[in-house]
């Protein structure tokens, strides 16, 4: 069977793994990114890393027909650089591609965002297996989108479509990292669910959130459901509206895309169905209910690997 070599770039760990075209993962590995100190020493590190796993599997980079890098973006995909992407400082104009085809033997190599990848593994292995029209989406420290239309990846004019966490739910709201006011991410990321709690602790609400996280800086989703399953007011007040910017976004993704399955992937789908049933009732009641209809959303299928199979997915699509 054929196989790629699979790497999966992010600001704390840079993971790599050989990937069967069944979307099996024949082993894997990861280093610490120390993506401050630049794209060089990360990039040695990992390929060290990922020819001893070839050492101990007994294959050559003969033996692979491509390398697939996932990275964030944005991204300069001719080059294979990352072309400014606030979790990798200093890595812009490095070509990640070029260093890593001539350390394994003149592979050739493909980098593609790392949504767009998980989009694509989850269409080809994982929950969106057998659908025509999947979009990905991850809800973690942002919210990250990649969709598959009729089959293919939509990457657009210069592969960085679907950068759905950006879609404008309002015209005033809290800054977002891109710049602009009130997107997606800032009202519902793992990171902004928790920042929401925080606020409303800072103005002095009544709440055991606190004092079940040790201290409101600590307060995560994870708290905010457990206080909530305890009858705290202003968690599930929390919750209730983090559903409902949730299920506005993905509104907002059904109308735009009509998809058959939105797979829904990231730290924040931890709270399996306290988060996913009344999510889905909430998207709906924001898309048309024609596409609605034939939408569902279900949690992502690849898990922790989501990342080098869905590098692997875009490097297969690349050579076949
Ligand atoms: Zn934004």
């Amino acid at each position: 069977m054929r196989k790629v070599l699979a790497f999966d770039l992010g600001g704390t760990k840079f993971a790599f793994g050989v990937v069967n075209e069944d979307g099996s993962v024949l082993g894997s590995g990861r280093v610490e990114t120390f993506a401050e100190k630049g794209p060089a020493q990360a990039c040695e590190r990992v390929a060290e890393a990922a020819h001893q796993l070839l050492t101990e599997l007994k294959l050559k980079p003969v033996d692979f027909v491509a390398i697939g890098v996932a990275s964030p973006g944005p991204l300069d995909i001719a080059r294979g650089c990352v072309d400014g992407s606030p979790n990798l400082p200093g890595w812009t104009g490095f070509s990640i591609t070029e260093y890593l085809s001539n350390s394994f033997g003149g592979l050739p190599a493909r980098i593609d965002n790392d949504c767009n990848a998980a989009a694509l593994g989850e269409y080809r292995f994982g929950a969106g297996k057998g659908k025509k029209n999947v979009v990905y989406i991850t809800v973690s420290t942002g919210i990250g989108g990649g969709a598959v239309i009729d089959g293919r990846l939509m990457r657009g004019s210069n592969g960085n479509a679907a950068e759905l966490g950006h879609i404008p739910l309002t015209m005033d709201g809290p800054r977002c990292g891109c710049g602009n006011p009130g997107c997606w991410e800032v009202y519902a990321s793992g990171t902004a669910i928790a920042r929401r709690a925080r606020e409303a602790l800072a103005s002095g609400r009544a709440s055991t959130l606190a004092g079940l996280a040790g201290g409101a800086e600590h307060v995560t989703t994870h708290h905010i459901l457990q206080a909530m399953a305890a009858g705290d007011g202003l968690s599930k007040e929390i919750w209730d509206e983090s559903i409902n910017y949730l299920g506005r976004g993905l509104g907002a993704v059904i109308n735009t895309f009509n998809p058959d399955v939105i797979v829904v992937g990231g730290g924040v789908t931890a709270a399996g169905d306290a988060l996913f049933v009344p999510m889905r009732k909430s998207a709906s009641s924001y898309a048309f209910p024609r596409l609605s209809a034939v939408c569902t959303i279900v949690p992502a299928g690849l898990g922790g690997n989501v990342g080098v199979v869905g590098a692997a997915a875009c490097a297969f699509e690349h050579v076949s």
